[in-house]
This record gives structure tokens, sequence and C-alpha cells, in this order.
């Protein structure tokens, strides 16, 4: 399994599939969400709402998929990152399965590579340094796919990935 991270925008990014940081409509809202929605046009929002019509939305730490769309991967897995409230309402627990459970679709799909967003680090508020230990632990944990991406929009993450990654290297 390979892993690495890059600086940049999700939508751009060439992977089997791109993870959405969605909240629990999956119809839309701002940030990474917002992006996805615009650049990979009106057919991933008419497939969420049909996955809504049919389940009624996805809950925290759950995922679900649509086709790509418009962009270059070829499916958005949608899944709800833990809403930081302190720490002690299993926000960790939470956003953990959001990798665990979009790795687990991902390989159902047969899914070579895959490209995460820092999921909760921006509107949902969690410390990001937490949030880039629990993403890179729950991928070690989980060597399903054979590449991973992290794509960290903000120079922050980015800083936070590239140390985490070069000390998984490292052990
Ligand atoms: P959440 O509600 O899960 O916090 P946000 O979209 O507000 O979701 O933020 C999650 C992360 O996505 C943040 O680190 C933010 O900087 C990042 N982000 C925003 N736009 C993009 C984009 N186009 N590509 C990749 N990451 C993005």
């Amino acid at each position: 399994m390979k892993i690495r991270c890059v600086q940049g925008d999700i939508t751009k990014v060439t992977a089997d599939i791109i993870v959405n940081a969605a909240n629990t409509s999956l119809l839309g809202g701002g940030g990474v969400d917002g992006a996805i929605h615009k650049a990979g046009g009106k057919t991933i929002l008419e497939e969420c709402i049909k996955i809504r019509n049919k389940q009624g939305g996805c809950k925290t730490g759950e995922a679900v998929i649509t086709t790509g769309g418009l962009l270059p991967a070829k499916y958005v897995i949608h899944t709800v990152g833990s809403v930081w409230n302190g720490g002690s309402n299993n926000e960790e627990e939470l956003l953990k399965n959001c990798y665990s459970n979009s790795l687990k679709l991902a390989k159902e799909h047969n899914a070579k590579s895959i490209a995460f967003p820092n999921i909760s680090t921006g509107i949902y508020k969690f410390p990001k340094e937490k949030a880039a230990l629990i993403a890179v632990n729950t991928i070690k944990e989980n060597p399903i796919i054979d590449e991973v991406i992290f794509v960290c929009y903000d120079d922050e993450n980015y800083g936070v990935y590239k140390k985490l990654l070069y000390m998984f290297v490292m052990i």
C-alpha cells in the first residue's frame, strides 16, 4: 500500500475514487462538499437524492457511493464526519468510521486508488492534528486499497500530514 499527501483541490485529483466530506442530508453544502458538487455536475446530486429517498440520508461515520459525474474520478464516496464538540461525544470513533467505511466501500467497487480530504477539519472544527492521526492510523489498520492520497487544501493540514507521513515511513 502506498500512502502520500498532496496539497490542492480534490476535484482535480485523478484517482478511482474521491471522498467527499458530506453532511447527513446528502444535499450538498459548503467547503469540499460544495466544490465536489460544483465541479462534478448535477448527476452526483441526483444520485444523492435517490439514496436519501431510499435510506434517509447518511449517518455520521457512515458512507455512501455515487458515480463521479464530470470529475476525473470514477466514483465519489460521501461520508459524514463528526462535528467536534469537545471530544467526549464519540467524535474520534465516528471520524475513524468515516475512513474505515470509505475504504471498505471503495474495495467493494474494486478501487485501486482513493483520495481523501481532511474530513471534519473545516466547518466541523475537528482539531487538525488529532484528525490526521486518526486518518493515517485507520488507513494503516486497513491496508486494502493499493494507493491512498490525502489531499490537503490548507497549509496547516498539509504541514501536519507531511510530518506524520514522514514519521510513518521512518517507522
Ligand atoms: P467538514 O464539514 O467535514 O469540516 P469542510 O469541507 O468544511 O468539511 O472541510 C474539510 C476539509 O476540506 C478542510 O480541511 C478544508 O480545508 C478542505 N477543503 C475545502 N475545499 C476543498 C477542496 N476543494 N479540495 C480539498 N479539500 C478541501
